[in-house]
């Protein structure tokens, strides 16, 4: 039996998952930081309107400018923070940044539409997101309304009646909600008419191939039917080429946002392409 034990010892200290345990170890010490020294920023990317080009709301997406590395992208280093129990830091610092952001162009009249933040589905497992994100657009003199919530399908896997109840009490009060990455998770089906969402946004691989794949372009259209006729607005997310954003008015899809029209920018970036067109 010690035999064994000192197998799997062995196998534990086997040189792959040690190392591997030491970059998770030092990501997290790093991400710690990070969080406390301001190494993470948002930039934002527009949401446009398909037929007037006109501007409906920009999305909030975190980066990480890490000392030594350069700027990190989310793929990277979200699914680090989840598995240390980061997010949740993370995801009120991600929150608190955005409405911010929105209370300050409120503030300077910069047209901006909604803010959109994305949501995890350990944000939504927090038995009391709601009140939190309520408590903190209150803190920071920020409409709920200014906001659109973006969740996705996997939350629906744990504890979908308690989430569904939370979501309700976030659109009473003024928030927006948005069904991301749609057609990749569960769909199921059933689940978006008790979901209180005003918007269901296609996910990036349907538009990537819509151009040469029937199939893709069958499910697009069918999402689009499908989402109007529950009465809510659709957004094809990944638009990278002209002939993607045509067949997409053609379907009459709502909203586009893709590099195509803007990539995701820092704040001052924003304000000088934005600051001046407003009206208001
Ligand atoms: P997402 O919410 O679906 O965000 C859209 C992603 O598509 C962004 O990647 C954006 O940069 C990228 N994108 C936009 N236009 C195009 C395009 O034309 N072509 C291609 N190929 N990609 C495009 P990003 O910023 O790397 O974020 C990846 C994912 O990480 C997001 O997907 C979201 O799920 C997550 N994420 C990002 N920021 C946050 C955050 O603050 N909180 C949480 N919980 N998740 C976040
Ligand atoms: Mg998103
Ligand atoms: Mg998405
Ligand atoms: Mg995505």
């Amino acid at each position: 039996q010690a035999k064994e034990a000192g197998k799997n010892r062995c196998f534990f200290f086997h040189e792959d998952t040690d190392s591997m345990s030491r970059d998770m170890l030092k990501t997290e010490y790093q991400l710690h930081r990070a969080i406390q020294e301001n190494e993470l920023h948002l930039v934002y990317q527009p949401q446009v309107d398909t037929s007037t080009g006109q501007l409906q709301g920009v999305e909030a997406l975190v980066r990480w400018s890490h000392p030594e590395r350069g700027e990190i992208l989310p793929e990277e280093f979200l699914p680090v923070a989840e598995k240390v129990g980061l997010m949740a830091e993370l995801e009120n610092w991600v929150v608190r940044t955005a409405s911010q952001q929105a209370a300050a162009w409120n503030h300077d009249g910069v047209q901006y539409g909604k803010m959109a933040v994305n949501l995890s589905g350990s944000f939504l497992k927090r038995p009391d997101f709601a009140t939190d994100l309520i408590t903190i657009m209150a803190e920071n003199n920020c409409p709920a309304g200014c906001i659109e919530l973006e969740i996705t399908e996997g939350f629906i896997l744990h504890g979908a009646n308690q989430v569904i109840r939370e979501l309700h009490r976030l659109k009473a009060g003024g928030f927006s909600l948005a069904m991301d990455d749609f057609g990749t998770g569960y769909s199921s089906l059933s689940y978006l008419r008790k979901l209180p969402i005003d918007k269901l946004k296609i996910d990036k691989q349907f538009i990537k191939d819509i151009v040469d794949d029937d199939g893709s372009q069958k499910i697009v259209s069918a999402v689009i039917a499908m989402a109007k006729s529950l009465g809510l607005t659709v957004t094809a997310e990944g638009v990278e080429t002209r002939m993607q954003a045509e067949i997409l008015r053609f379907k009459e899809c709502d909203q586009l946002q893709g590099f195509l029209f803007e990539r995701p920018m820092a704040v001052s970036e924003f304000e000088r392409l934005y600051a001046s067109t407003g009206t208001g």
